[in-house]
């Protein structure tokens, strides 16, 4: 489904050139959930940024089913930490999810219908009309999460979507995205720099090393999926 082969990526910065990736290679099976962790500044952003099309590797490749990804495609979407940011606080919870969808569907009906699904998987039916900022910061999370649904997306990205929330709605959160992934198919890659959120939540994790960013190790978490079974300890790696 998605292939991203000898991905090197580095900057031109005032002091030279900096080397954040130099060499990555894993893939994602369609259906799968891969996290990505690694330590700060590994370049985890990055790594999501060039999968998603936002931004070009200096050498390697993104495909996805075949096909190079050399600008943001119709078959992704992406959900980012800072969902107060990434939505809109002066248009209700409809438009915000409906916005992106102008585009493509020129039909109202289309478009509403799809709103209307988008908000009914992510559990927030009934706050159509409700401004963001009368949301919790999980709700506000939510509708950022079904504005990338509403496009129907084959692949979601999600970077550290979690991380500016309370545990208990983390948790809610999390277990959104599991039912998302086996509700509707979607393939997800998700960037965190929890541990256990990745073992808890992933098929498989790909882990990196510090910059300049390789892929350590790829594993695959063939543990029951149950937040009170799952202890990084079992993995040698994280004992
Ligand atoms: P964190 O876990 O702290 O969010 P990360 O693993 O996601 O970190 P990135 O945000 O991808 O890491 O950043 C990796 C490195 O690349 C950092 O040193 C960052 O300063 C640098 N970097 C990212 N974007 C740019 C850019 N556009 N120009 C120059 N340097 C950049």
């Amino acid at each position: 489904m998605l292939e991203v082969q000898s991905l090197q990526k580095s900057f031109d910065t005032s002091s030279g050139p900096l080397n954040v990736i130099s060499d990555v290679s894993f893939s994602v099976a369609a259906g799968e959930l891969v996290s990505i962790v690694g330590p700060s500044g590994a370049g985890k952003t990055t790594l999501l940024r060039c999968i998603s099309g936002l931004m070009q590797p200096t050498s390697g490749s993104v495909e996805l089913v075949g096909s190079p990804v050399l600008a943001p495609p119709k078959e992704m979407a992406c959900v980012f930490q800072d969902y107060s940011r990434s939505l809109f606080p002066w248009f209700k919870v409809q438009r915000n999810v409906e916005l992106p969808l102008y585009n493509k569907f020129k039909s109202t009906a289309e478009r509403k219908e799809r709103v209307r699904r988008a908000l009914s998987e992510v559990g927030l039916t009934g706050f159509e009309n409700s401004y963001p900022w009368q949301l919790s910061g999980g709700m506000q999370q939510r509708v950022a999460i079904a504005r990338g649904l509403a496009y129907e997306p084959s692949v979601l990205l999600m970077d550290e979507p979690f991380a500016s929330v309370d545990a208990q709605t983390r948790a809610d959160l999390e277990d959104l995205v599991l039912k998302v992934r086996d509700d509707l198919g979607i393939t997800i890659v998700l960037v965190t720099h929890d541990i256990d959120e990745a073992v808890y939540l992933s098929d498989r994790v790909v882990v990196m090393s510090a910059r300049p960013s390789t892929v350590v190790e790829v594993l695959p978490v063939d543990l029951p999926r149950g937040r009170d079974q799952i202890s990084t300890k079992e993995i040698p790696r994280f004992a």
